[in-house]
């Protein structure tokens, strides 16, 4: 007898949703094992921001389905939930609170009980070097400290798909990396998928895969690497623009 293959940490089908007669996003499908770290890239009006509040279950899409690590959110939506870490663009932090009350804020939330909560968080601040922020108020911390805070918030009820939705926006390029570097780092683990979306080219050079958004489709997903090769060796940020062109909709 061999082992039940694991479900994939997200699996989309069809997905589509239109606000009106705007066609936001058409029939996206995409799947994500655990150990992948795959970064979504696309033009402003791709239908990004659509696509990341349809995966995180803020939207119901129009069409399609939606499963995290097997559950299907629009049945079985807290177990679905539960499987689910996210890192917003806006920082949802009480700045007046200390670090680790607003950790424990979100472990009450999970109901995760209170000592295997200190626990973790002890576990998480230790891995990102913040033990000693502990008891400061979010406010006194820097940018990129307020980052891995939310980052080991995700983390805290141990979520098989991280969704980080342009999480580097305002940060400076060292802290950029740094956060770049730990979810990375955690992909590779094997115990998260991770989706990184961005509008910055530089950001997914290292991406295990690139998957690109226009006009509310995917129109590539692959690797940086062969997104260059098939674009004629152009650089990836050109490569990214050919490929948005090729899959321009025909003007009538
Ligand atoms: P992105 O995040 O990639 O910039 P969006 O998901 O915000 O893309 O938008 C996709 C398309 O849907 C765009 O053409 C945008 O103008 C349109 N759109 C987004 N939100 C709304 C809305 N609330 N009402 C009407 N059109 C919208």
């Amino acid at each position: 007898m061999t082992n039940e293959p694991q479900p994939p940490a997200l699996q989309a089908q069809g997905l589509r949703k239109a606000y009106g007669n705007k066609v936001a996003l058409q029939s996206v499908s995409l799947t994500l094992q655990r150990g992948e770290f795959v970064a979504l890239l696309g033009p402003n009006g791709a239908g990004k921001s659509t696509l990341i509040q349809i995966l995180s279950g803020l939207f119901v899409p129009d069409q399609g389905d939606l499963w995290v690590l097997g559950h299907d959110i629009r049945r079985h939506a807290s177990r679905a939930l539960a499987q689910l870490g996210v890192v917003f663009q806006q920082s949802s932090l009480d700045l007046d609170l200390s670090v680790q009350a607003n950790l424990l804020f979100h472990t009450d939330l999970h109901g995760l009980p209170r000592a295997l909560a200190r626990e973790r968080i002890e576990q998480g601040l230790a891995q990102h070097g913040l033990r000693a922020q502990a008891k400061e108020a979010v406010r006194s911390l820097s940018g990129g400290n307020r980052r891995k805070v939310e980052l080991i918030r995700a983390l805290l009820h141990k979520p098989r798909f991280l969704l980080m939705d342009e999480a580097t926006v305002g940060l400076d390029p060292a802290s950029r990396q740094d956060l770049m570097r730990s979810v990375e780092a955690l992909a590779r683990s094997g115990e998260v998928a991770v989706l990184w979306t961005t509008h910055l080219v530089e950001e997914v050079v290292n991406a295990h895969r690139l998957v690109i958004l226009n006009h509310g489709a995917i129109v590539y997903d692959g690797t940086p690497t062969d997104l260059r090769q098939r674009n004629d060796g152009l650089s990836l940020e050109e490569a990214f623009l050919a490929q948005c062109r090729k899959a321009a909709p025909a003007k009538a």
